[in-house]
């Protein structure tokens, strides 16, 4: 069962549970309980379905000390622990850094090779169209998917997952969020007008997790959608049809020179160079200087020849 209908299913029979037996004696789950327990579990046909569920929690309700609400909490939580255990999601080794998209950033080189991702109960961000689609565009890299939103609709999880990074950057991606996924991926969601959740919240997949908007480095209302593995993106097309809103298949396998073609020369095959450009440099002295074409670097970096080149810009080679 996926780990969202579990939660529902938990939260269900807490409710109802409580219902019940506090309509009957006042109390809830107190001792000379259990004929009235097994009445309700013999009667319902959902209480029965499930009571090994209804056991667990009623068991630890009656034992513990602690609240409805913190029992709820607790079986969100194991069950959140519970279903992250594959490879996919422990190469993050715990790491857990609530600052920023890329504060648990493992360099591709780093990253295994032959990792299996299931995108097993994905639902779209958002239904639109898209209007930027992931790669090189003018002088920076584009590491998402633009969806066009109108501002205030709402954005929806893409899979379960537990809430890493809610932040505002001013001159990036706005309002965002950053989900971690029990499927090993994370996913951001930027320029929002509002956020909806908090880090180190649980998720299920189509929960609504905030508003579109138009905020950061933004011209008109659109959801900024990125897939990442271990921090490095992954064009989101490789695993959604964005005109279908469907996954691609139901698992996606990341191989690096694949999956992070951004990072290696097609030619070559090799990482590719950053060259940091220098007061008074020009293409045909970059392009000297590492063996390439002045052709090959307006291709990788999406500029004209006769572009002009800014102090500190960051070429690809
Ligand atoms: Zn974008």
């Amino acid at each position: 069962m996926k780990i969202g209908n579990k939660i529902v299913l938990l939260l269900c029979l807490f409710l109802s549970a409580n219902g019940i037996f506090a309509k009957e004696n006042g109390t809830m789950f107190s001792s000379g309980n259990e004929k009235l327990r097994q009445r309700v579990l013999a009667n319902n046909a959902s209480f029965q379905r499930e009571s090994h569920l209804l056991d667990s929690v009623m068991s630890k309700y009656m034992e513990s000390s602690k609240s409805k609400e913190e029992l709820v909490s607790d079986a969100i939580q194991a069950e959140w622990d519970d279903s992250v255990g594959s490879e996919a999601f422990e190469a993050y080794e715990g790491n857990w850094d609530t600052s920023g998209v890329n504060a648990n950033r493992v360099a591709v080189k780093d990253v295994p090779d032959s990792v299996l991702i299931s995108c097993e109960g994905y639902v779209p961000p958002v239904k639109s169209y898209t209007t930027s689609r992931f790669g090189m565009r003018r002088y920076r890299y584009h590491y998402g998917i633009d969806l066009k939103v109108q501002i205030g609709d709402e954005i929806l999880a893409a899979f379960d997952g537990k809430v890493r990074v809610t932040r505002f950057d001013r001159r990036g991606y706005g309002y965002y969020v950053v989900i971690r996924h029990s499927n090993g991926l994370e996913t951001v969601y930027g320029h929002l007008s509002k956020i909806k959740v908090s880090p180190g919240q649980i998720v299920n997949a189509g929960d609504c997790i905030g508003l579109g908007g138009n905020t950061g480095r933004s011209t008109g209302p659109h959801l900024h959608f990125e897939t990442r593995y271990l921090g490095n993106p992954i064009n989101p097309e490789k695993l959604i049809n964005f005109q279908t809103h469907e996954v691609l298949a139901d698992n996606y396998l990341v191989v690096k020179k694949n999956s992070f073609d951004w990072y290696y020369n097609k030619s070559t095959g090799r990482p590719l160079r950053i060259h940091k450009v220098r007061s008074g440099e020009t293409l045909s002295h970059i392009a000297k200087r590492y063996g390439v074409t002045i052709n090959q670097i307006c291709r990788k970096n999406g500029i004209r020849r006769n572009s002009t080149l800014r102090i500190g810009q960051r070429l690809r080679i």
